[in-house]
């Protein structure tokens, strides 16, 4: 069955903590990628939500652009794109389209449908999408996408290491993400639309 896979970009495609030294040089400090246990940037740096705001907006778009891709994710988006039905689904501002399809190209990353929701709330579009399989990094989008019903791939940072709940898969990498989609395929083809 072909699925319809959601999929978020930024700490789901992107490395998590590709930022972590030009934020470090602006801002004078020194964390470390396992100091990253909240999603906030500004909590992570101690620094006021507006000063990260300030910094945001001078090089929010370079940072986009120098974005890393996670290991794996290029041949295993590719794969999927083959295979089934991929939405991006990004709470980026829709003015950062174009910053957004030039990394995408950039990086030989295929082209899905790309929805810029300027919001964290993704539960009316992966609805609308009828999507099967949502992939998430940001702990409390994934409590609210699972919380509707959907299932979620939660992709393992330092800060979404909370409790989960039903509908919640955590995954380390996206060999495990394509190995579950695999598996959930299967389940779905056998007529089994129920998993554990
Ligand atoms: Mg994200």
């Amino acid at each position: 069955m072909k699925l319809n896979i959601c999929i978020d970009i930024d700490g789901t495609i992107t490395e998590p903590y590709y930022w972590l030294p030009i934020a470090n040089e602006y801002f004078d400090k020194n964390i470390k990628p396992h100091e990253v246990n909240q999603y906030e940037i500004y909590e992570v740096l101690n620094i006021p939500r507006e000063d990260y705001l300030s910094f945001y907006k001078l090089y929010g778009e370079q940072l986009h652009s120098k974005a890393e891709v996670r290991e794996d994710a290029r041949q295993i988006l590719s794969k999927l794109n083959q295979l089934h039905n991929v939405f991006y689904i990004t709470a980026r501002e829709a003015k950062l389209e174009k910053t957004t399809t030039e990394w995408f190209d950039r990086n030989n990353l295929p082209k899905g449908e790309l929805y810029l929701l300027g919001s964290h709330y993704k539960v009316d579009k992966a609805k609308e999408l009828n999507c099967n399989i949502f992939i998430e990094d940001r702990y409390e989008n994934a409590i609210q996408v699972a919380g509707s019903g959907l299932h979620v791939l939660l992709i393992d940072c330092y800060y979404n290491r909370k409790p989960l709940i039903p509908g919640i898969t955590r995954v380390f990498n996206w060999k495990d993400i394509y190995k579950f989609i695999k598996e959930f395929n299967i389940i779905i083809d056998e007529g089994v639309t129920e998993i554990a």
